[in-house]
């Protein structure tokens, strides 16, 4: 549900004890589970408020945009880089955001790896799966997962912390967590940044160790 935007502050507050309350049902440490407030799209009359409380990850879809905003504030907090990423746009990427969760293909990652040689800065980086292999939908096909993975690694030098899945809308989500869960484990990677606002406690018990939660922290989007 989304809260009112008058009162993200305590919209927040529920979504973290809602995280707590999810980690230890399945018997997780909450401290496991990271928070990514999605910000993109608010008003920043709906992010000071979060930021104020305490928050310091925040999810964002859009270069410019995250760079709009949070330019000369950005001190102190982790900035995901949680939408389609162009090739072109690498060189802000890695400039600018401290997580990239949406690498998704050879180019991009060929592109990633030119700007982190050049600018000696290294993004943490997920991969994309298109768990629900959606013609419209960014991320590289769970088919083609684990040797996408293993070329970031050893062909880009550029380990992934962990993958990224976005499920279907139309579809319960359990399945694809599972399915991003255990691609995970096969390559031998920890971070599963699975669940949004409408799924993030099921995410949790699949074994989300990061959720983005935008319209349930900040209110819906305009
Ligand atoms: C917008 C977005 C979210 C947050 O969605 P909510 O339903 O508002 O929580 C999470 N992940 C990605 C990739 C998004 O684009």
């Amino acid at each position: 549900m989304a809260a009112p935007l008058s009162d993200p502050a305590s919209a927040y507050h529920e979504v973290v004890a809602r995280i707590a309350r999810a980690a230890q049902a399945s018997g997780r440490d909450p401290a496991a589970v990271a928070l990514v407030a999605v910000s993109k799209q608010q008003p920043w009359e709906a992010v000071a408020p979060v930021l104020a409380a305490g928050q310091t990850a925040f999810g964002e879809n859009r270069v410019q945009e995250a760079m709009a905003r949070w330019d000369g504030r950005a001190e102190g907090l982790t900035l995901h880089l949680i939408g389609p990423l162009q090739s072109n746009k690498a060189r802000e990427a890695v400039a600018f955001f401290d997580v990239v969760e949406s690498l998704d293909r050879e180019k991009l990652a060929r592109a990633l790896a030119d700007e982190v040689q050049k600018q000696g800065r290294r993004p943490r980086i997920y991969v994309q799966v298109n768990t629900g292999e959606e013609e419209q939908k960014a991320g590289i096909a769970p088919g083609a997962a684990d040797a996408f993975i293993t070329a970031c690694r050893d062909v880009y030098g550029l380990p992934p912390e962990g993958l990224m899945c976005i499920p279907p809308l139309d579809e319960p989500p359990g399945p694809h967590f599972a399915l991003l869960a255990k691609i995970a484990a096969r390559n031998g990677l920890s971070g599963l940044s699975m669940g949004m606002s409408g799924d993030f406690e099921t995410a949790i018990a699949f074994g989300a160790t990061s959720v983005r939660v935008g319209s349930a922290v900040f209110g819906q989007r305009d």
